[in-house]
C-alpha cells in the first residue's frame, strides 16, 4: 500500500513538474513574463528533484552510498552554477549556456554508459532499450564535445579552423557513428569495446563538426547543440521512466530545433550546411578587407541637432551596447525624444548580440516599452521613412556586404537597411571589427557619419547636447 501510494506520488510530482515546465515556457515568449516563467519551471525541477529523492524505489537498494553520493552532487553542482550565474556578465551569457548545454550532454552520455553496465551486468539485452542507449550516447557526447568547443569560441581562446576535406571527414565520421550505434543495437550480447569506440567517434565529430563553424554563423550552431541535449535528456527519460525528464528534453528538443530553423532563415542558411560543418568563416573566403574610402566624423552637438530636428529615429543596437551597458542611457534618449515629438523605436536583428533575443533582453531590463522594439522586416519596411538611424555598437547586422558581396563570409545574411534612411550615425569607439572579423563599408558611405567613442558615453553628451538645444 506505502509503495503504491509512493508510486502515485512520485507519479503527480512528475506531471506537476512537467505542468510547471509547459507553463514556464509558454511564459517565456513574452518579455514581461519571462521571469516568472523561469521561476515557476525552476519549482517544477525542484519539485521532480523532490519526489524523486523521497519516493524512487531503486534508490532504497543502497540508501545511505546513493543519498551521500546524490547530495554531494547537488551541494558541488548547485555552488558552482550559482557562483556562475550569479558573476556572469550579461555578455558572457552565450558561453554560460554553452558551457551548461555541455554539461546537459554529458550527463545523458554519463546515463547511457551507467544503464549500458547495468544491461552488461546480468539483464536480457533489450533491442529497445539499446537503441535509447545509443541514440543518448551519442546525441549526448556530440552535443557535449561541440558545447565545449563552441564555448571556446566564444571566450575567443578556441580559433576557427577547418581541416583539409574536413566536410568529407565529417560525413565519414557521422556513417562510422551510424554502422558502430546499429552493429552495439543488433548484436546478441552486450559490447562495451564498440560503447567505447562510439563514444570516441561521437566527441571526435562534436569537436570537428563545430571548428570550423566561425564569422557570423555560431548562433545557429549554438541553438542547434541546444536541441540535442534536450533531445538526448528525453532519452534519458525514457531510460529511467521518468516523465518530467521526458517532458523536459522534448521541450529543449523541440524549441530548439524551432529556434534553429528561425535562425537558419534568419541568416539564410540551410540547416543541411550546418549538419555537416561546411559553413562560415574559418577559410578561404575574401573578408572584406579591401573595403577602402574616406570616412566622416560627425560630433555629438551635430548629432543632437539632427535628432532632435527629425520626426521619426530608428537605433540599430548591436553588441556594443551590451558591452557598453548604454541600455538605460538609450531608453532615456527615446524618452527625451518623445518629449520633443520625436518618435523613436528600435530596428531589433535576430542575430544582434551574442545570444538569441540578447537586444529584447537588454532593452527589457530598461523597461523599454515592447511596441517600441520592431523585428528586422518591420523595421526594414519603414526605414524610407526614416530620418536618422542610429547605430548603436552594430556592424555585422548593418554591413552591406551581407547583400552585395558573394565572396563574404556574411553573404545571403539579411540585414538592417539602414541605407534607406536619409541619415545614418554609427556609434563606436573605433574602427574595429565585428564578431565576423570583417570591414564593413556602410562606415564608408557618403549617407554615413562616426560618432566615435565608448556608446554610453556618446549618449549621454549627446541627451546633454539635445537638452541644451
Ligand atoms: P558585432 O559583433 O558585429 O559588432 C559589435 C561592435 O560593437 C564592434 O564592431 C565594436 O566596435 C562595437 N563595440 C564594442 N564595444 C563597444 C562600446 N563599449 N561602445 C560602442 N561600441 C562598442 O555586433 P552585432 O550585434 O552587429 O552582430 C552580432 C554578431 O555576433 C553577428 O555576427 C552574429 O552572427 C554574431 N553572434 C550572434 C549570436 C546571437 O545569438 N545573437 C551568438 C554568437 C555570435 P569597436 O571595437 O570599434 O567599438
Amino acid at each position: 500500500m506505502t509503495e503504491i501510494l509512493g508510486l502515485s506520488l512520485l507519479e503527480a510530482g512528475y506531471l506537476v513538474a512537467s505542468v510547471t515546465f509547459i507553463l514556464g515556457l509558454k511564459m517565456l515568449s513574452s518579455p514581461d513574463k519571462a521571469r516568472k516563467g523561469n521561476l515557476i519551471a525552476g519549482y517544477g525541477m525542484g519539485l521532480a528533484i523532490v519526489v524523486t529523492l523521497l519516493f524512487k524505489e531503486e534508490l532504497s537498494s543502497d540508501k545511505w552510498l546513493n543519498y551521500t553520493l546524490i547530495i554531494a552532487g547537488l551541494l558541488i553542482g548547485t555552488l558552482i552554477g550559482m557562483r556562475m550565474a550569479v558573476k556572469v556578465k550579461m555578455t558572457a551569457m552565450p558561453q554560460m549556456v554553452s558551457f551548461f548545454n555541455g554539461m546537459g550532454g554529458a550527463c545523458a552520455a554519463v546515463i547511457s554508459i551507467v544503464e549500458f553496465n547495468h544491461v552488461q551486468h546480468g539483464a536480457a539485452v533489450d533491442t529497445g532499450m539499446m537503441v535509447v542507449i545509443v541514440l543518448g550516447l551519442i546525441i549526448g557526447s556530440v552535443s557535449f564535445a561541440g558545447s565545449m568547443v563552441a564555448y571556446g569560441k566564444l571566450e575567443g581562446k578556441v580559433a576557427d579552423k577547418a581541416l583539409p576535406a574536413g566536410q568529407m571527414i565529417n560525413i565519414l565520421l557521422l556513417l562510422a557513428i551510424l554502422v558502430v550505434g546499429a552493429l552495439m543495437v543488433a548484436s546478441a550480447e552486450p559490447q562495451p569495446n564498440l560503447l567505447y569506440i562510439l563514444l570516441a567517434i561521437s566527441l571526435m565529430y562534436g569537436v570537428l563538426f563545430v571548428m570550423p563553424i566561425g564569422g557570423a554563423d555560431m548562433p545557429v550552431v549554438i541553438s542547434l547543440l541546444n536541441s540535442f541535449t534536450g533531445v538526448a535528456a528525453a532519452f534519458g527519460g525514457f531510460l529511467y521512466g521518468n516523465q518530467a525528464m521526458l517532458t523536459g528534453g522534448i521541450l529543449v528538443g523541440s524549441a530548439g530545433t524551432i529556434l534553429t530553423v528561425l535562425m537558419c532563415t534568419a541568416m539564410n542558411r540551410s540547416l543541411t550546411n550546418v549538419i555537416i560543418g561546411s559553413f562560415g568563416g574559418g577559410g578561404s573566403a575574401v573578408r572584406g578587407d579591401g573595403v577602402q574610402g574616406n570616412i566622416k566624423e560627425i560630433t555629438a552637438t551635430d548629432a543632437a541637432i539632427l535628432m532632435a530636428y527629425a520626426s521619426k529615429v530608428s537605433v540599430v543596437p548591436g553588441y556594443g551596447l551590451a558591452v557598453a551597458q548604454a541600455q538605460h542611457t538609450v531608453h532615456n534618449l527615446e524618452k527625451l525624444l518623445a518629449d520633443k515629438g520625436v518618435d523613436m523605436t528600435y530596428a531589433i536583428h535576430p542575430v544582434a548580440g551574442r545570444m538569441p533575443g540578447h537586444m529584447n533582453v537588454l532593452l527589457a531590463e530598461a523597461d523599454v516599452p515592447y511596441p517600441k522594439l520592431l523585428e528586422m522586416e518591420a523595421a526594414n519596411d519603414d526605414m524610407s521613412n526614416t530620418d536618422v538611424v542610429l547605430v548603436i555598437g552594430a556592424n555585422d547586422v548593418v554591413n552591406p556586404a551581407a547583400e552585395n558581396d558573394p565572396s563574404s563570409p556574411i553573404y545571403g545574411m539579411p540585414i538592417v537597411d539602414v541605407l534607406k534612411a536619409k541619415h545614418v550615425i554609427v556609434m563606436k569607439r573605433s574602427m574595429g571589427k565585428g564578431y565576423a572579423g570583417i570591414e564593413n563599408e556602410l562606415f564608408f558611405h557618403e549617407k554615413n557619419s562616426m560618432l566615435f567613442g565608448d556608446a554610453k558615453d556618446s549618449l549621454e553628451k549627446l541627451i546633454s547636447e539635445i537638452k541644451a538645444l
